[in-house]
């Protein structure tokens, strides 16, 4: 019985599967509409409000990918080296001359082709004589070290989908396009609270039997790398009447509500009732360890998620309902999370019905190969189960056991937005 009692998923009652809650996210949350038009240098990481179209084509017209010298490869004899006068010269930047039959231009990397010219050799392959010919090896094909005009990409083709979050290497396309600017939907508003009379903020007076908040900084931090506009609303008291307050006030002038703490089925757990008296609840509990206790509700048409206070449990559940909420809210396309297969270093056992997560961190095993070792340690208010760690093991709900050697899929921080990389 002891067994019984210390496992947190004893409390009976339907609970939702992730997909579940995924799946209701999707359906329900609508995407903000206003469109702002920002400059390239404020693009980064800012969602994409409508699919991009190639204004012209990339390259621009056709040019040299090395430094030597074009010809005409009609005029090449088969098989045979031959040397030819050298005419003419074109940087990059200048405009060329068509090309002589039967002679060489001279040419650097990313000068247009002379007219007429169709493949280049490269000047480390040749051979200058005394009489200022060249001399060029048999054998290089028609074409060669040219670069087409659109053969990156061609114009009027789909180079960039609205709901992608722009990345840098999206912004040098927008930019090798002439623009200036871009569309992006506008960022989303998030309003955080802690709740729990145990806690303060760093800064403020500590009494023996109080911590300070630590879960309302790191949500804010992922929220922040979701490119969310975060209102930080400070710490509401264990009361329903104050919470209930608390989150009226905010709905309306935000586009969610992020809760952390209060969820559960303690008396001294009021965000559920809160959420009841103020709005309606749309989710409660999830098949999720850590975490269980999640709410999802509307408050006067603004979405609110309450998160478990435990750390573990928050980080978890932040990254399965959070992070597709603001996705819908922001107009991002959803990001499957894709875990990497890796091998296990340990052996666990687990319910079945539930999805759980093991804090492991990635090791190089003797014959190549990743493993994952599991933290040692199992409780849901460890932070340095995150802190020490490379990212979650997935274990999904059909599972029972793992054995060592297993294959088992890892995400790691960084795929979650919540790492170094
Ligand atoms: P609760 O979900 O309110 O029952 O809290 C579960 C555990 O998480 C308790 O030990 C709380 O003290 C702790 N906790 C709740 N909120 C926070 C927070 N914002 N920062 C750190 N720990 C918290
Ligand atoms: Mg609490």
């Amino acid at each position: 019985m002891a067994q019984l009692s210390d496992d947190c998923f004893a409390f009976g009652g339907p609970m939702m599967s992730v997909d579940e809650a995924v799946g209701i996210i999707a359906a329900r949350v609508k995407a903000v509409e206003e469109i702002e038009t920002v400059a390239l240098k404020e693009a980064d990481g800012r969602i994409l409000a409508r699919d991009i179209f190639a204004p012209l084509p990339l390259p621009p017209f056709t040019n040299s990918a090395v430094d030597g010298y074009a010809v005409r490869s009609r005029d090449l004899p088969s098989g045979a080296e031959t040397a030819f006068p050298v005419t003419g010269r074109v940087q990059a930047g200048a405009s060329a001359e068509a090309i002589e039959p039967g002679h060489a231009m001279r040419i650097f990397t990313g000068a247009p082709m002379p007219e007429g010219a169709d493949t280049v050799f490269m000047q480390e392959d040749v051979r200058l004589d005394d009489a200022g010919k060249v001399s060029l090896p048999a054998g290089l094909k028609r074409g060669a070290n040219v670069r087409p005009a659109g053969e990156d990409i061609a114009v009027g083709s789909a180079a960039l989908k609205a709901g992608q979050r722009l990345r840098p290497q999206d912004i040098a396309l927008l930019a090798a396009f002439g623009l200036t600017g871009v569309d992006v939907r506008r960022r989303i508003r998030i309003a955080v609270f802690s709740t729990g009379n145990e806690l303060v903020s760093p800064g403020d007076r500590r009494k023996p039997a109080q911590l300070f908040d630590s879960n309302r900084f790191m949500l804010m931090a992922m929220l922040g790398r979701l490119g969310c506009e975060v209102g930080d609303l400070g710490i509401l008291r264990d009361d329903r009447a104050a919470l209930e307050q608390g989150l009226k006030q905010v709905a309306g002038s935000h586009d969610l509500i992020l809760t952390t703490g209060g969820v559960s089925t303690g008396e001294e757990d009021h965000v559920k009732n809160a959420l009841e008296g103020a709005g309606s609840l749309v989710l409660w509990r999830m098949a999720i360890k850590p975490g269980r206790p999640v709410a999802m509700g509307i408050i006067q048409g603004t979405p609110l998620i309450g998160l478990p206070g435990n750390p573990v449990a928050s980080f978890v559940t932040f990254v399965h309902v959070v992070r597709p909420t603001v996705l819908a809210l922001a107009g991002a396309s959803q990001q499957p999370l894709i875990p990497m297969p890796v091998r296990a270093a340990f052996s666990y056992r687990k319910k079945i019905g539930r999805r759980e997560y093991v804090r492991a961190t990635l090791r190089e095993a003797p014959d190549g190969a990743l493993e994952a070792m599991k933290f040692p340690r199992e409780g849901a208010g460890l932070l340095s189960s995150l802190v020490d760690t490379d990212g979650l093991v997935e274990l999904g709900e059909g599972i029972t056991d793992v054995k060592v050697g297993q294959t088992v899929g890892f995400l790691s921080y960084a795929s979650l937005g919540s790492g170094s990389v």
